[in-house]
């Protein structure tokens, strides 16, 4: 005989919020269920390493299903979440299934935005997935083909010119590490190409990199930028994006790569329930993380905004979302045993990391900062911790190593279609196979 209905727990999102509320739950008298658009948990600190072709995408993404096999009680859905039904308490799902609930986490996390300039998206993607790095890599090393075949050397120099907008973590570790690219990985491969060719423009709004960091250690990280060979432009608002490059500070930069790095927005989460939200589109959640006007849905992590009490917003970061994640289950569990009692989400932020190409980063931990090489061994010992499973730490240890060692980078693959340079540029030569044929040469002689 079937025993008694357990209380059903719907978790949105299986990124860092999500999957450690599910954690959280382990072991409780509740049926959970899992839904994520897509079929993995992404490390996304490390996504900049496989947009520059250091780490291949398997070695920072797992399988969700995967990771919770030995979780009892829960299971794992591939499905996109289109909006909540409160009053019949039902998620649904792109495909019109309908998912009941009787407690509600969203964690669905934020994605790139472009200041209410959506057209320049095309133009200069962003790094928050998967495909996003692969196309990114993609774009990156397609320049380089085609600048190997440009004649014309403002077409050349506009190849070789990569403009990175926002100076924050993102924007500065992609900095970094494409300037590295060209000048380790690549320069040798190719015959026309020399590092001094190669321009990385790293553009910023404000007046310093890593703004969130004491003024020192952006300092410091402006210092190493510059000496990798990165052209940092600070105080240079972006006013214009399109396919010949973008206009910074009033100065146009001819660029035919242009990454984003600059401003998130929520996930339409806010949407779904009409809930009060921020400018990004973060839910202002309840101080125990609710929802207002719906004690049983939980927003968390980049979907949502709470302050602090030093009357700063949580920031967006992994270890944000997680000690939400923890939270929003705890206060779950108390309220099936029925404690009414107020819990108050208390964020404890651990410190601000960000490397600089393979031999500097900068750590702020508040009590000490770290920067240089040290620093640098610190990011990279936490970053392998953080990682899932023996394997994928020890690969990526190795891949590291390797590439300090040697400067050669193993993912530099074009995939995703045909590598056509002619989307790149317009005037590459001709393939052999389309130039004019000479006329036939007599039998025997010379061509
Ligand atoms: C390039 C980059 C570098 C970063 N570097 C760092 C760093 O060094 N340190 C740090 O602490 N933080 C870093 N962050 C921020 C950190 O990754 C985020 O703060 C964190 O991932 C937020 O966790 P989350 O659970 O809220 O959302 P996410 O981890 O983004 O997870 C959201 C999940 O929801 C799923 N989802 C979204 N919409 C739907 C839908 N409609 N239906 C179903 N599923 C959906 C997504 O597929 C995803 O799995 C970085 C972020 C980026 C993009």
């Amino acid at each position: 005989m079937a025993g008694p209905l357990k209380p059903r727990v719907v978790i949105v999102g299986g990124g860092f919020g999500g999957l450690k509320a599910i954690r959280a739950l382990r072991g409780a008298n509740v049926d959970v269920t899992l839904i994520d658009r897509h079929n993995y948990h992404l490390f996304q600190p490390l996504l900049y390493q496989v947009a520059t072709a250091e780490l291949g995408t398997s070695e920072i993404a797992w399988p969700i299903r995967h990771l919770l096999r030995r979780q009892a009680g829960t299971r794992t859905l591939l499905g996109t979440v289109v909006g909540i039904d409160t009053q019949a308490r039902q998620v649904e799902l792109a495909d019109n299934a309908r998912i009941p609930y009787d407690y509600l986490i969203l964690a669905t996390g934020a994605q790139h935005a472009y200041f209410g300039h959506d057209e320049w998206e095309p133009f200069a993607p962003g790094l928050k997935t998967l495909e996003d790095a692969t196309a990114i890599r993609r774009k990156l090393l397609l320049a380089f083909e085609a600048a190997e075949q440009e004649r014309d050397s403002a077409r050349r120099q506009a190849l070789l010119t990569f403009a990175i907008v926002g100076a924050g973590p993102t924007g500065v570790e992609l900095a970094g590490a494409v300037v590295e690219l060209a000048h380790t990985s690549l320069a040798e491969d190719f015959r026309t190409i020399r590092p001094a060719d190669v321009r990385v423009v790293l553009i910023e709004a404000g007046p310093r990199v890593l703004a969130a960091f004491a003024p020192d250690l952006s300092d410091y990280a402006q210092r190493a930028l510059t000496k990798l060979g990165v052209e940092v432009r600070l105080d240079a608002a972006v006013t214009e994006v399109d396919a010949e490059g973008v206009v910074a500070g009033g100065e146009r930069i001819a660029a035919r790569t242009v990454l984003w790095a600059a401003g998130v927005q929520a996930s339409p989460a806010a949407r779904w329930l009409d809930a009060p939200a921020d400018r990004a589109g973060r839910i202002r959640v309840e101080p125990d993380l609710s929802v207002p006007g719906y004690p049983e849905i939980f927003a968390i992590g980049d979907t949502a905004t709470i302050t602090m009490p030093n009357g700063k917003p949580v920031p967006g970061v992994a270890d944000a979302a997680k000690q939400a994640g923890r939270h929003a289950a705890q206060v779950i569990l108390a309220r099936l045993a029925g404690r009414q009692d107020a819990m108050p989400f208390r964020y404890h932020h651990a410190g601000d990391l960000a490397t600089i190409g393979r031999r500097a980063a900068v750590i702020d931990f508040g009590w000490i900062k770290l920067r240089g090489f040290v620093a640098w061994w610190a990011w990279g010992i936490a970053h392998i911790y953080f990682l899932i499973g023996v394997k994928n730490r020890l690969f990526v240890a190795l891949s590291w190593l390797w590439i300090y060692l040697t400067g050669q980078r193993s993912a530099r693959l074009i995939t995703q279609g045909e590598a056509d340079i002619r989307q790149q540029t317009p005037s590459v030569a001709p393939q052999p196979s389309e130039q004019p044929q000479p006329a036939k040469a007599p039998l025997g002689s010379e061509p």
